[in-house]
């Protein structure tokens, strides 16, 4: 693959521009490495995903563990949008980001005493529950607080999302979710769980899934356990899906979101109840760019090394889950292709953007476009090497938004100090 374009990154005249701010411009301006995102591109994803199910009560959470830059998740909430928080952490930044409590919905295979208290406290729209013992606890924690906890149990459908090992959920070998019969005995015993109101039955069985057929067996899974739910009395307003929709990084087959519709709303059209999603990658992967620039380039018995000033600590898929991100030169300069291994500068082997890759030969001083890192880039970085982390630029048509600048080294620091 030669260029890797989107609707808001394109090459005019073999530069590249991201809406209608050239790249070199925001290299130049803020230094490297930086990560610039299309505001553009996350608000046609949210109209497309949300367009595809129009034809049935749906409502979306943007899943923020993906990006949780405060101008990223303000975004979606203008469109509309609840969201799913991970910790506390991200609890805390989506109230600071605008979100309403009562349009958030609280995840996490391990909760804390105190995550599930403030969620409770904080009147999120619903918790969910992925396993017994968490159950007893929201119920201890609610009937202590005096309140009826909202709740959905994550099932676990022993469905294999097809994708990297790491990103894959939804199998029992794996730690998600409860099992499809032990949540119905749970669902059963509702009238012993006293301060627990079972509104929903939740999934979410990996990331970057790009066929259907795992995505509509677990949802036939769930609608089963719905309908012997109903059976039984027991209503159930949400059914919540989860993420996991997949995105195109290169030239693969990617199933869109037009097709996941087509294959899914006949099921849901079935039931009498709100369907629940969770995207974050989907909304934002392809909506952002990490800028670096060519330090050196070497050959080491004839293999090339292009050495960049970005890392595995800005952006680590590349070395967690072998990712792969498409990376081109902001200014192409000519039409030479060489074989290469894009690196970092951190004492690590495992230090690399790409490996044996075919790309445009570049030179010391030449800026670099690291493609789709708006999903898992940014929020996945840290201060090894005791390197600070990139500034974030949002754009939006030709305004520049400096929404997070580099970190300082002092910031670094904290309230470390010799004692
Ligand atoms: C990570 C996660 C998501 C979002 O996954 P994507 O692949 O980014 O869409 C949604 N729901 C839950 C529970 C998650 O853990």
């Amino acid at each position: 693959m030669k260029y890797f374009e989107t609707d808001q990154i394109k090459y005019i005249n073999n530069e590249l521009f991201i809406e209608n701010v050239s790249l070199k411009k925001l290299a130049n301006e803020y230094g490297t490495p930086l990560y610039v995102y299309s505001r553009n591109h996350f608000i046609k994803q949210f109209i497309d995903f949300s367009n595809a199910f129009k034809n049935i009560r749906h409502k979306i959470f943007y899943a923020m563990k993906a990006n949780y830059n405060l101008n990223v998740i303000n975004t979606f909430i203008r469109l509309g949008a609840g969201v799913d928080v991970n910790s506390e952490g991200e609890l805390f930044r989506a109230l600071k980001a605008g979100a309403n409590p009562n349009k958030i919905i609280l995840t996490g295979v391990g909760k804390t005493k105190n995550e599930i208290t403030v969620g409770l406290k904080k009147k999120l729209l619903m918790i969910k529950a992925e396993s017994e013992e968490e159950l007893e606890l929201i119920n201890k924690i609610a009937f202590d607080l005096k309140l009826i906890a909202p709740v959905a149990l994550r099932i676990n459908p022993n469905v294999d999302a097809q994708t990297h090992p790491y990103i894959s959920t939804g199998l029992l070998e794996n730690k998600f979710g409860i099992d499809t019969d032990d949540a119905l005995s749970l669902y059963r015993r509702k009238n012993y769980y006293s301060n627990i109101e079972f509104i929903g039955i939740d999934m979410h069985i990996g990331s970057q899934i790009t066929s259907v057929e795992p995505f509509v067996e677990s949802v036939q899974k769930m609608i089963e356990l719905y309908n012997q739910l109903k059976k039984e009395g027991i209503t159930i307003k949400h059914l919540d899906v989860g993420g996991g929709i997949g995105v195109k990084y290169k030239d693969e087959n990617v199933s869109s979101i037009s097709d996941f519709a087509e294959a899914l709303l006949p099921l849901f059209q079935k039931l009498d109840c709100e369907i629940f999603f969770e995207p974050g990658r989907f909304l934002t992967a392809n909506g952002g760019i990490l800028l670096t620039e060519v330090l050196y380039t070497k050959q080491n018995n004839n293999k090339n090394f292009i050495i960049v000033d970005a890392a595995m600590n800005d952006l680590l898929r590349p070395t967690l889950y072998q990712a792969y991100h498409h990376i081109q030169p902001v200014i192409m300069k000519n039409n030479e292709i060489i074989k290469a291994d894009v690196v970092g500068p951190v004492c690590e082997t495992g230090d690399y953007f790409a490996k044996n890759r075919d790309i445009n030969k570049v030179e010391s001083g030449d800026i670099l476009a690291i493609m789709s890192v708006g999903a898992y880039g940014m929020v996945m970085s840290s201060n090894y090497n005791g390197r600070r982390r990139p500034p974030e630029i949002i754009v939006d048509g030709d305004q520049i938004y400096l929404t997070r600048s580099r970190e300082s080294f002092e910031h670094l620091l904290w309230d470390e100090k010799v004692i």
